[in-house]
């Protein structure tokens, strides 16, 4: 018999890396991924994906993935292979003892934006029904929690109000914080086109740094770090005095302005141009071209949400929007943009430790009530949880005993890196349920759980735009590794026979819909309504935007757009937040201001594109990016080995020259962990400081020394 070889398949995916959420066409023989291609059809991205996208099918290299269970039975031991019934046997009777000693609070959930919803909600009910603990938090609190905050605090929801389109047909766009460019390339493509068919639309640039972003706006602010408060509070004194304030809108859909007015009396173009170090006539073209725009829309990342004051900077710039009447209309709007493919995903299902599925507060007894009800328990923990910073930091001290890693890296990716290694050597039981066994947490996991990855999970995501997408799996995951949603639900079922024997299952999932259709019930009658949604509809109809209820023919795609706002009154809140810089300053042990970001062809901690030897072709190591001054100030030259230090660590690599980066401030890429430096990583140098209210650590602004590095 001829052997005949199986037929090419697609199967309709997104793609695993950032918030713009394209469609992947995954091309594959039932057993292994053969190539990927953009989905045509996909409203995100109409067919092409960027230089990440379009590898994504040679990066699976099993080399680097976790195949089997791994368990060590004491600290110091090697991990050896073991099977999934002991694995998880052993991980519920640690975690019920230590529940059973230490109280619920002394086990902790640290999970991912990069999770499906469904994985999300698995961990959630977990932890707070059964542990009954509200120490679940995500890697998302690192990316946009401000932003959560901000547009709670502002129109009474987490819900941004724009859609990708209203890229396209803005007048005039801020870009505050986002280097597009690299961070959401697709989003760009969009926006380049866009300014290609009509010239006339202006783009405003706020960064630092003159990146790749900065090649299409018509003016770039590079305010000094850290400034962007009073940048927009400067922008509204101008808007204010010149006339270009909606006064109409103002009254009939807001609150608060008389507040604002006084507080923003004080940042005067003088004022403002000093403090956030640019030219006054610079201010005055930006407060003109918004103030004089039919549209207006802006859209912001990590450069406003990663900073102490990140919660008054998504306040101040939506202040504009308000006061200008520039939301819920086409091309208008503030419009943040989510880092990782399902960040949405997981704000929508509660995984901030101070959030509850379907868009509710931990801290709202009547919230708590309702989820109560309906998952079947007498009440859900009242004890606030704990954010990241703070979760790790009681790891290290010992107040968390046992902690569970999803499918993210802290040991890379959170700021203070070195006490993070701390606390991840001295936490008697972590766990790590995780595709790839290279990332520097898995060096400390005591039971090491295989995940499978992208292309071999079903579930949903929901991207920037608030667009669901079912994603679907191709091919099935090497060796034992299992569904994210499988492996928290097995281990559910196993702690609940230790916690509450003889209770009817809370974790019966058969499927992922099982668990999407669970959910989707909590979010009947909230902002988010997704209660008219099934994979039945995603599937013929294509993703669909939320809120999206019973009985609706198709999602929502703009906010807002009768003027009323989901706060007690009903009205956007203008809020008066004073402007405060940066944690760290510039002095004479640390003279220069540390900016971290990403590069155009690496994601987060490069597990997965690490594998790919040709995205190292844009960047192949990490460098130092320093002004020519700053390195002629220290006899420097392009390519030298420098020693970067902070008051919390210090980095050995070489560094480049680079006028895009403003005296006195420094770059550096944040993807590379100990696997690629001398020394921990980016993250050994930035600071644990946080938001008082999103509690998101200020990973741009770190003061730095550099010198020439002594070498051995
Ligand atoms: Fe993937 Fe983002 Fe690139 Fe789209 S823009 S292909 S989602 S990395």
């Amino acid at each position: 018999q001829p052997v005949v070889a199986p037929a090419t398949q697609h199967t309709a995916t997104t793609c695993c890396y950032c918030g713009v959420g394209c469609g992947v066409l995954i091309e594959h023989d039932g057993e292994k991924i053969l190539g990927v291609q953009g989905d045509p059809e996909h409203p995100a991205n109409f067919g092409k994906l960027c230089s990440k996208g379009s590898t994504l099918h040679l990066t699976g290299d099993l080399d680097a993935r976790a195949l089997y269970p791994e368990l060590r039975l004491g600290k110091g031991l090697a991990r050896s292979r073991s099977d999934w019934d002991s694995a998880l046997d052993h991980a519920a009777n640690v975690f019920a003892e230590t529940i059973r000693e230490h109280g619920p609070d002394s086990v902790a959930f640290y999970i991912s934006g990069q999770l499906l919803t469904e994985d999300y909600y698995a961990f959630n009910k977990l932890a707070r029904a059964l542990v009954g603990t509200n120490n679940i938090d995500s890697n998302s609190r690192l990316c946009m929690s401000s932003a959560v905050v901000g547009y709670k605090r502002s129109l009474g929801a987490d819900a941004p109000p724009c859609n990708y389109e209203d890229i396209e047909l803005a007048d005039c766009l801020l870009i505050a914080g986002s280097n597009m460019a690299y961070a959401h390339p697709i989003l760009f493509r969009r926006l380049e086109a866009a300014k290609a068919a009509r010239p006339e639309m202006k783009i405003i640039v706020v960064d630092p740094r003159r990146t790749d972003t900065c090649d299409l706006a018509d003016l770039h602010l590079a305010i000094l770090p850290g400034t962007d408060v009073a940048l927009f509070h400067g922008i509204l004194h101008i808007l204010m005095w010149e006339g270009w304030v909606d006064h109409a809108y103002i009254t009939a859909h807001t609150e608060g302005f008389e507040a604002l007015k006084s507080l923003v009396r004080e940042f005067t173009p003088t004022a403002v141009a000093d403090i956030c170090g640019i030219a006054q006539a610079d201010l005055l073209r930006a407060a003109e071209l918004i103030g004089k725009s039919p549209a207006f829309l802006s859209l912001w990342c990590m450069g406003l949400n990663q900073s102490t004051a990140g919660s008054a900077k998504n306040s101040a710039l939506i202040n504009l929007h308000l006061a200008t009447g520039q939301i819920g209309k086409i091309g208008a709007g503030p419009f943040s943009l989510t880092g990782q493919p399902n960040a949405m995903g997981g704000r929508e299902t509660g995984s901030l430790s101070n959030l509850l599925p379907g868009h509710r507060e931990a801290g709202n007894p009547e919230h708590r009530a309702e989820v109560a009800r309906y998952w079947g328990v007498n009440s859900l923990p009242e004890r606030p949880g704990l954010s990241a910073v703070e979760l790790f930091e009681a790891v290290r001290v010992g107040k968390i005993k046992a902690l569970w890693i999803a499918c993210t890296n802290p040991a890379q990716s959170l700021p203070d890196q070195q006490k993070i290694h701390e606390a991840l050597a001295t936490c008697p039981f972590v766990v790590v349920q995780e595709a790839f066994f290279t990332t520097e947490t898995c060096h400390y996991a005591d039971l090491l759980l295989p995940a499978a990855s992208w292309g071999e999970k079903e579930g949903s995501v929901t991207n920037s735009e608030r667009r669901i997408t079912h994603v679907r799996r191709a091919v099935p995951a090497p060796a034992e590794a299992r569904p994210d949603w499988v492996i928290t639900c097995d281990f559910a079922r196993r702690l609940e026979q230790l916690l509450r024997p003889g209770l009817p299952s809370l974790f019966t999932f058969l499927d992922s819909e099982s668990l999407f259709e669970e959910y989707k019930h909590l979010t009947s009658n909230r902002d988010l309504d997704l209660s008219g949604l099934s994979y039945a509809i995603l599937d013929n109809q294509g993703p669909q935007q939320w809120p999206f209820p019973a009985g609706a023919q198709q999602g929502t795609a703009r906010l807002y757009e009768d003027g009323h706002f989901p706060t007690a009154s009903g009205r956007a809140q203008f809020l008066a937040d004073p402007y405060c810089a940066g944690k760290e300053k510039r002095d004479t042990r640390y003279p220069l201001l540390l900016n971290t970001g990403r590069l155009r062809d690496q994601w987060h901690g490069m597990s997965r594109t690490g594998t790919a030897a040709r995205l190292f072709g844009h960047a192949e190591e990490a460098v130092l990016s320093l002004h020519p001054d700053e390195l002629r100030r220290r006899s420097l030259q392009t390519g030298e080995l420098v020693t970067l230090r902070s008051r919390r660590g210090e980095l050995s690599l070489p560094v480049q020259a680079d006028e895009n980066v403003r005296p006195g401030q420094a770059y550096l890429p944040m993807h590379w962990g100990n696997r690629f430096l001398k020394g921990l990583g980016t993250n050994v140098l930035t600071q644990p400081a946080f938001d008082p209210l999103s509690k998101q650590p200020e990973l741009k602004l770190s003061g730095v020394e550099v010198s020439k590095a002594e070498l051995p």
